[in-house]
């Protein structure tokens, strides 16, 4: 099953000629990855079995002595990005003897030879379904004495990412007629439950207090007797984990059961982001999604019940072949009936191998417009929500210095100008119930009954916030896609005073 090339190693006379085996104490990797959040879990997997063999990440390429370009294949454009920077990797690779070039990703698992023959110095290939291999892979690619007797392989690599990736299952089972992965990728491997709550403990111990599920159809998660339910609320049950997110789950195993945990298991952050592709029951059928527009409207008007506050987002294709203006209408038409907090709308782009490759394809013209006109439409919907959120309260957890995400899944950029006013002002009870009046962080009741008192909340602190404290934020701006925002000096007991009060049925939103 590896997709591994270690012989192109003789094909880089330079690297070989000159080579003083560089110490892996002394070696540097840098990461580029491209496509989905599935790949970031795959670079940062990789990344982490690098460094546990000594090897330390670095920004700049230039430090380097392993460049590895993690690739994706699911459009032509992706691919095209990735292949065109492995073609500058050459020169990188000459500049210094002991450099080594690994490819690896969905667009490596598909065109391997490819890859081989137009890049003869590329040292490793590791396809898609081999990235579980990597560790074994990569000790191959480095110098074993150095890594297998001098390192102490117990030092943890070292995450300081606050929101962490963990992969629950690999692969896909469904035949989206467009869609490469299920050729790239294989069909799907769930990761069992102990396996995947290790994981999480792992992050957990790295300073992770957001955990994001990741697999193809997230939701369809099945081991022995347990559902994707279960494994939510497993992950729950985690000390340490403060906020859930999963993705991307398919609209047909978006069970009762899966909803309900969403709206009662207070870890599980209010986003969803649905995949609907199209509008049109034709195009969905023709793409073989396995729901029709309805259902969707129906889970979708569910899922709104069930979780008030929750943003609904969404990917959608245009100018998939024989997408009429009438279907493409319709897809419009679902977009303004959903009013989708945001979505990604991608053009159609054929790949081979794949049954709708088969098709006769739209005129590219008709396709770029079809995708200006939904993504009008789709940003001046997002806008206006966003809009709507100038003046309420956020919890923001910190990412980054003074960068931030809500748990409905925008980006805040936290100002540092009232961060360095925090503590100044001490906001008293009325005040502060006055100030939340506004909030449309939407739904007191429910948002008050599931949300936990943060340990770590900064509310009139007077400490520097750094990543992984969570803070509450008033939003100020957002006219961008990143919330602008200000800590906000709300009274912090009053706010525990009243989630008590809430769950004895006496809060004050209820009279
Ligand atoms: N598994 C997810 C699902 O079923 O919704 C999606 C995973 S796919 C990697 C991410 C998105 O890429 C899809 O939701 C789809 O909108 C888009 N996509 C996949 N294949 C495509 C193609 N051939 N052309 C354009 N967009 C495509
Ligand atoms: Fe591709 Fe469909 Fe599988 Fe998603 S569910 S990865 S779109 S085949």
């Amino acid at each position: 099953m590896y997709q591994l090339r270690l012989a192109a190693r003789s094909a880089s006379p330079i690297g070989r000629s000159r080579n003083r085996r560089p110490d892996i104490k002394d070696m540097k990797f840098y990461v580029r990855t491209y496509g989905c959040q599935m790949n970031v879990a795959d670079s940062n997997e990789m990344g982490r079995h690098l460094k546990a063999k000594g090897l330390v990440e670095t920004q700049d390429p230039e430090d380097a002595s392993i460049y590895l370009v993690n690739t994706c294949t699911v459009r032509q454009h992706a691919e095209d990005r990735a292949f065109s920077e492995i073609g500058r990797l050459g020169r990188w690779k000459a500049k210094r003897p002991g450099r080594k070039v690994v490819v690896s990703g969905c667009a490596a698992e598909r065109t391997k030879e490819y890859l081989e023959d137009r890049f003869p110095f590329i040292d490793l290939v590791v396809g898609a379904k081999s990235i579980e291999n990597f560790n074994e892979i990569a000790g191959r690619l480095l110098d074993r004495r150095a890594t297998d007797e001098d390192l102490d392989y117990a030092v943890p690599a070292v995450n300081e990412k606050v929101a962490a990736f963990v992969t629950s299952m690999r692969g896909c089972n469904y035949s989206c007629t467009y869609c490469i992965v299920p050729y790239v990728r294989g069909r799907e491997i769930y990761h069992s439950i102990d396996q995947i709550l290790a994981e999480v403990r792992d992050r957990v111990s790295e300073g992770a207090r957001e955990i994001t599920l990741l697999g193809q159809t997230v939701n369809s998660y099945r081991h022995g007797q347990h559902r994707f339910g279960d494994l939510l609320r497993a992950v729950a049950g985690i000390d340490g984990v403060e906020r859930i997110r999963f993705i991307s789950p398919h609209p047909y195993y978006m069970t009762d059961r899966v909803i309900e945990t969403m709206a009662t298991v207070p870890q599980v952050c209010e986003s969803l982001h649905l995949p609907v592709q199209s509008g049109s029951n034709t195009m969905l059928k023709s793409m073989m999604r396995n729901y029709t527009r309805e259902h969707y409207i129906a889970l979708a008007g569910k899922m709104r019940q069930a979780v008030p506050d929750m943003t609904l987002s969404t990917d959608i294709i245009v100018g998939f072949p024989g997408e009429t203006e009438e279907d493409f209408r319709q897809t419009l038409s679902l977009v303004e009936e959903l009013q989708f907090d945001w979505g990604f709308v991608f053009k159609y782009s054929a790949r081979e191998g794949t049954p709708a490759a088969e098709l006769e394809c739209l005129p590219q013209e008709l396709i770029e417009e079809r995708h200006q006109r939904c993504l009008e439409l789709v940003d001046r919907i997002a806008l206006k929500k966003r809009l709507d959120l100038v003046g309420t309260i956020q919890d923001v957890l910190i990412e980054e210095l003074g960068v931030g995400r809500t748990r409905t899944n925008y980006k805040v950029h936290v100002r540092r100008e009232a961060q360095a006013r925090q503590g100044a002002a001490s906001i008293n009870g009325a005040q502060a119930r006055a100030e939340r009046e506004p909030a449309r962080s939407a739904s007191p009741i429910g948002r008050s009954l599931k949300r936990r008192a943060q340990p770590q909340e900064k509310a009139a602190a007077s400490s520097n916030i750094i990543h992984g404290d969570q803070v509450r934020v008033r939003i100020t701006n957002a006219q961008r896609a990143t919330l602008e925002g200000e800590v906000y000096n709300g009274n912090l007991a009053f706010e525990n005073f009243r989630e008590e009060d809430c769950r004895a049925g006496t809060c004050p939103d209820r009279q």
